[in-house]
Formats: structure tokens, C-alpha cells, sequence
């Protein structure tokens, strides 16, 4: 088959030359089967999560198609991390516009080729569809977990102690300079556009809190409402401490440091970072798991309430609604 730089080889090409190569599992028989295996380890369970994500939903169509495939990869590698799970590899399903060149897709390809290496997993197979509509790509993600020990949502109790891992914010703020440019100091733009682009799972915490952590989960939709996904099934409340919350100096520089910034990267999206709780008994054995404290902030606490609230430095409960928010 012969091709010039962009235009695109048959769906059967695309896969050979593209996606056989990213496929080094045995399990995978060099995609040319219909299903792929994966080997039982001993005394674990496989872990199986999966995240769609849209062009105009989750990326914007110029987007460096790396950076899109790395984002498609790691918000499944993030679920996998807060279940405290080793991720071992994926399966990929593309919905693509006929207008994406073959070097778009090298391109991608290659995006993916680099978090294979960086974070250890493999292709295991996929499906390739065209579509008049956007692109979209549906990853399906496993890792392995020592069996009964991967970290689920509901068990935090009232008096635990409540983490999050990084800062908050960030990617909400480098979604907000995308859209409206604003003079702010290049090297403050470059990073909250790179926590937005490339958000970085956290592996090896997850690893360090399986059998310590009551609960935990991925914050993707903004740390107060993740928060309330946990506290609802635990069947808890939290409370947490705006003052408390981890802001990085790059995202103080646009916004400020006062509580509308605070409230702000509380409810801002794809932080990709881990919230999770603790018993206060236990705290000292989570820390030593993880070794490097300066990962995480405790930022808060499970109270018997059965409501998520953000208190102000008095103590104070705020309702941080999207649209703004009032004390009551
Ligand atoms: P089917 O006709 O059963 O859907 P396909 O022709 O789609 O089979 O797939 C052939 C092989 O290529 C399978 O091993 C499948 O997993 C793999 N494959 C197809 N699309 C992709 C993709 N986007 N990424 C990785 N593997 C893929
Ligand atoms: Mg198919």
C-alpha cells in the first residue's frame, strides 16, 4: 500500500500500521484477533473502568492530537489510580471524521505510544468506526488490585479525615485561559494549560492507599461535587475548610488567593487528582505509605450530616453553586 504523508490508508492499514505496533502483550496476538486475553495474577482482581471523550465536550478539535490522545488515556488511568489500582492496559474505540489526515493520526498514535511507556500498559485491542459527526474516543482501562482490596466510594465514616492529592483548580483555570486569553505571565498560562491538557494520574498514591484509605475517588467534576458522589454512598457528610484547599501559586497569580477563588477551584472540573478519607487513627500509617506528604493536604473532614459544605475561615458553611454562591 502506498500513501502520501496525509492521506489515509483502509481501516485494516490504519490498525496495522498504527495501532499493531502500540499492542505488545502476547494477550493482544498483534491485533489480529477478534478478542484479546488477559492473564489471571495471582491473587488479585482485574479492575475494568471506562471514559468516552468528545471533541467540543472534553478536547477542542485543534487541539495537539498528542495531547488528545494522552487526556483520552489518562482520565482512565486516573479511575483506575483512586481504586488504588496498577494499570496494565486498554482497549480503544475511535468514532473518526473523514476529514482527520493520516498525520493527525500519526500524531495521536505517537501521543499514545509515549504514556504506554511512561505508565507501563499496552494496547490490547479496540474498534475503528467512521462518523459524519465528532471525534470520539471510548477507552476501556484494566489494572489489578490484590484481591477485596481496591478502594471503593462508600466507605467513609463520620470522623474520618478527608485528602486531596496536588492542587485543586488548575485545570479549570487553564481551560478559562484557553478560552478568553488573558495578560497573564507566560509561565503562569503554560501551567494551567499543561494541568488541563495532561493531567497526571496518581499511581503510585493509589498504590500506597489500598487497605488504608475508608474511601476514595477521582476528582473530574470539581473537588465539592466528587466529594458528594462519596459522601452519598458512604451515606456521610463532609465538611471542608476552604482555607485548607491547595492552590498552586500559578493559579493564585490569575485569580487571586480570596474565598471567590477558593470557591472557584472547589467547583472548578478535570483536577484528575485523588480525594480520599481516612480514620483519624490511621492517619500516621497512610502517611508513611505515601511517602512524599507533599502530595497531599487534608482539607477537611466526614461529619454524620448527609451534606457536602465549604465552610469559610469562620467556620461558616457556603453554598458554592456553580452559578455563584450565597451564606446561609
Ligand atoms: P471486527 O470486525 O470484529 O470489529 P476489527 O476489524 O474491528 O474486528 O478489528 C480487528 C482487530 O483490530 C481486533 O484485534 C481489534 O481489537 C483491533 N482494532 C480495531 N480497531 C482498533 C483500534 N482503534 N485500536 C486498537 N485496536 C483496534
Ligand atoms: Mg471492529
Amino acid at each position: 500500500m502506498t500513501n502520501s504523508s496525509s492521506e489515509r490508508p483502509s481501516e485494516f492499514a490504519l490498525i496495522a500500521q498504527l495501532f499493531a505496533p502500540l499492542a505488545n502483550a502476547p494477550g493482544a496476538f498483534g491485533l489480529l484477533d477478534d478478542a484479546a486475553v488477559i492473564g489471571a495474577r495471582a491473587g488479585h482482581e482485574l479492575v475494568v473502568t471506562t471514559d468516552m471523550v468528545v471533541e467540543g465536550v472534553h478536547f477542542l478539535r485543534h487541539d495537539p492530537p498528542e495531547l488528545i490522545a494522552k487526556k483520552a488515556l489518562r482520565v482512565n488511568l486516573s479511575d483506575l489510580a483512586a481504586k488504588g489500582a496498577e494499570p496494565y492496559g486498554y482497549l480503544l474505540a475511535l468514532s473518526l471524521p473523514s476529514r482527520l489526515s493520516m498525520d493527525w493520526l500519526v500524531a495521536f498514535a505517537e501521543g499514545l505510544r509515549q504514556d504506554q511507556r511512561e505508565f507501563g500498559i499496552t494496547l490490547l485491542g479496540g474498534d475503528t468506526t467512521a462518523t459524519p459527526g465528532p471525534l470520539s474516543i471510548a477507552i476501556t482501562a484494566f489494572g489489578y488490585v490484590p484481591s477485596g482490596q481496591m478502594i471503593r466510594r462508600g466507605g467513609a465514616q463520620a470522623g474520618d479525615l478527608v485528602f486531596v492529592s496536588g492542587t485543586v483548580g488548575d485545570a479549570g483555570a487553564g481551560l478559562a485561559v484557553l478560552r478568553k486569553p488573558q495578560d497573564v505571565p507566560h509561565a503562569v498560562r503554560d501551567f494551567l494549560v499543561h494541568r488541563y491538557h495532561e493531567p497526571r494520574p496518581r499511581v503510585a498514591l493509589g498504590v500506597a492507599l489500598r487497605g488504608v484509605a475508608s474511601a476514595g475517588l477521582d476528582v473530574s467534576d470539581g473537588l465539592l461535587a466528587d466529594l458528594g458522589h462519596l459522601a452519598d454512598v458512604s451515606g456521610v457528610g463532609i465538611e471542608i475548610d476552604a482555607h485548607r484547599l491547595p492552590l498552586s501559586a500559578a493559579l493564585q497569580g490569575l485569580w487571586g488567593d480570596d474565598l471567590q477563588t477558593r470557591i472557584r477551584a472547589a467547583t472548578a472540573g478535570d483536577d484528575y487528582e485523588i480525594a480520599f478519607t481516612v480514620a483519624p487513627g490511621r492517619v500516621g500509617e497512610m502517611v508513611t505509605a505515601v511517602r512524599d506528604s507533599a502530595v497531599i493536604t487534608q482539607v477537611g473532614r466526614v461529619t454524620d450530616s448527609r451534606s457536602v459544605v465549604l465552610l469559610d475561615d469562620n467556620g461558616c458553611a457556603i453554598s458554592a453553586l456553580k452559578g455563584g454562591y450565597t451564606h446561609f
